[in-house]
């Protein structure tokens, strides 16, 4: 989903597309199969955010902060065990702060999860 009209942020290709294939491919592997995965993107003042949305397992609310430290995985023995490295969302969210944005999350346990990239927004973008 995205607003109408062009929508352009200040950043890296590459490095946003690392970000949000890391996103897509956790929504995937966290949802089961039925659920939806959306992506939304809009304007905010002189940010752009682009937002990952599942309706997959969830993360337990005290678990949030840690799902960027490098290695974790919560309940990896729930997960598919011989998935993942743990350092995806570490990774990206060095990544985001390193142009100037940040990567941050929002979930409830067994409804679903939202990770929101969020960048700079270009110069002259109306
Ligand atoms: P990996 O996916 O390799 O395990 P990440 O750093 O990308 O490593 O993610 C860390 C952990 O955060 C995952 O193992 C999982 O426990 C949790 N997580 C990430 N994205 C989601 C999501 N969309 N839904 C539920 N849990 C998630």
């Amino acid at each position: 989903h995205c607003e109408p009209g062009t929508l352009t942020a200040r950043a890296d290709r590459e490095k946003v597309q690392q970000i949000l294939l890391n996103l897509l491919s956790n929504a995937v592997k966290f949802t089961e199969r039925g659920g939806r995965v959306q992506v939304h993107s809009r304007g905010d003042g002189d940010r752009v955010r682009i937002a990952v949305r599942d309706t997959g397992i969830g993360i337990e609310a005290e678990k949030l902060d840690s799902i960027f430290e490098p290695f974790v995985q919560v309940g990896r023995a729930l997960n598919r065990p011989s998935e993942g490295t743990g350092l995806g969302l570490a990774i990206s969210r060095d990544l985001a702060r390193g142009m100037g944005g940040d990567l941050t999350v929002q979930s409830e346990l067994g409804v679903g999860s939202t990770l929101t990239l969020e960048l700079p927004r270009a110069e002259g973008d109306a």
